[in-house]
């Protein structure tokens, strides 16, 4: 088998829960920057960008950016609440993976990432526990 000749990194694509898709060009996945900061998985926001672009296509063509921000939402929020997390979370890995052993809060933060990660149900299940 022959090796490559040469091997470089390459940056994951993140930052897109402030993406705004304009004109007619709609960027998905990796393009767009919507990589989970915290988790590092883009395959679940590639597929779920590419139905949502195809959704804007199909549903309003010529209104496809304003359609698209309007399906992307969601997920946005998802990796806006994974940004502000990942923040905490990587400011102090040692303290991160320390927290992450607790087992109530492992199991709630990979229910909650099992079920697809839910601002408001994760807030709401802290919530109910807290009280
Ligand atoms: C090492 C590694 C491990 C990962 N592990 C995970 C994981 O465990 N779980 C997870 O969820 N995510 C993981 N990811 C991230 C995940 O692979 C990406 O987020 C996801 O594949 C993005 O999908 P995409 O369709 O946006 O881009 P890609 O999957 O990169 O698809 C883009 C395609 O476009 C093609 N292309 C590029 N330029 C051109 C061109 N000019 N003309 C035609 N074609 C072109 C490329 O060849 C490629 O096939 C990992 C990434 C890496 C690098």
């Amino acid at each position: 088998m022959e090796l490559p000749a040469e091997v470089t990194g390459q940056y994951l694509g993140m930052g897109g829960h402030r993406y705004a898709p304009r004109g007619r060009v709609l960027l998905v996945g990796d393009a767009a920057g919507l990589v989970d900061p915290l988790t590092g998985e883009g395959i679940h926001s590639a597929l779920v960008s590419g139905q949502a672009a195809a959704a804007a296509i199909l549903g309003a063509p010529y209104a496809m950016a304003e359609g698209y921000a309007h399906h992307l939402r969601p997920l946005q929020e998802v990796l806006a609440f994974s940004d502000r997390a990942s923040r905490s979370f990587y400011r102090e890995p040692a303290r991160g993976f320390k927290v992450m052993r607790w087992p109530l809060l492992r199991n709630l933060v990979l229910k909650t990432y099992a079920d697809g990660v839910g601002k408001t149900k994760l807030l709401a299940t802290l919530a109910r526990w807290a009280s």
